[in-house]
């Protein structure tokens, strides 16, 4: 008997990301599906929140709002920045992701979100922010997490996280 979805738990889901205007932002079918390890922030809150209690073989369509997804779209979040402070060798592209520091000097991830010849605007807005998500899901396996898993706040094994 596999257990309900609960904090601790290991689960396995097949998804399907459709935005408000109709087109598919993201989906696992015909992949391999999504593996995460329930009540560790693995995925958007709203989400995680919907799929407590599923059980394996559950198919549910998850409505998450913005701010329980990729939180609301914040314009004072843009900045515009020199093309010359990103790698010469990097063809830069709206939409990628890069990791830099914020003024508390913690690591954050900025997207880029318009590209000029000469500036590059980028945003600590996920690109999803101000989106609602419109998620199909199926539950295809649910299991205890490990006590390594728990400690490292992810999965591990097929799916998940390699260690070398
Ligand atoms: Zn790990």
């Amino acid at each position: 008997m596999k257990p309900a979805i609960a904090d601790g738990h290991v689960v396995t889901i097949h998804y399907k990301l459709t935005l408000d205007d109709g087109s598919v932002a993201d989906q696992s079918l015909g992949g391999e599906p999504l593996v995460y390890l329930h009540g560790a922030q693995n995925i958007v809150p709203g989400l995680e929140r919907q799929l407590a209690g599923r059980k394996v073989g559950d198919k549910v369509e998850c409505v998450v709002p913005a701010n329980e997804g990729y939180g609301e779209y914040d314009p004072a979040a843009e900045q515009a920045v020199p093309r010359n402070q990103f790698p010469a060798d990097v063809d830069v592209q709206v939409g990628m992701a890069f990791q830099t520091r914020g003024r508390d000097g913690r690591a954050m991830t900025v997207f880029v979100r318009e590209v000029k010849p000469d500036t590059v605007t980028i945003t600590s807005n996920h690109p999803m922010a101000g989106q609602r998500l419109n998620f199909a899901i199926e539950v295809v396996d649910v299991r205890r997490a490990t006590p390594e898993e728990k400690k490292h706040g992810h999965a591990h094994g097929p799916g998940g996280h390699h260690h070398h």
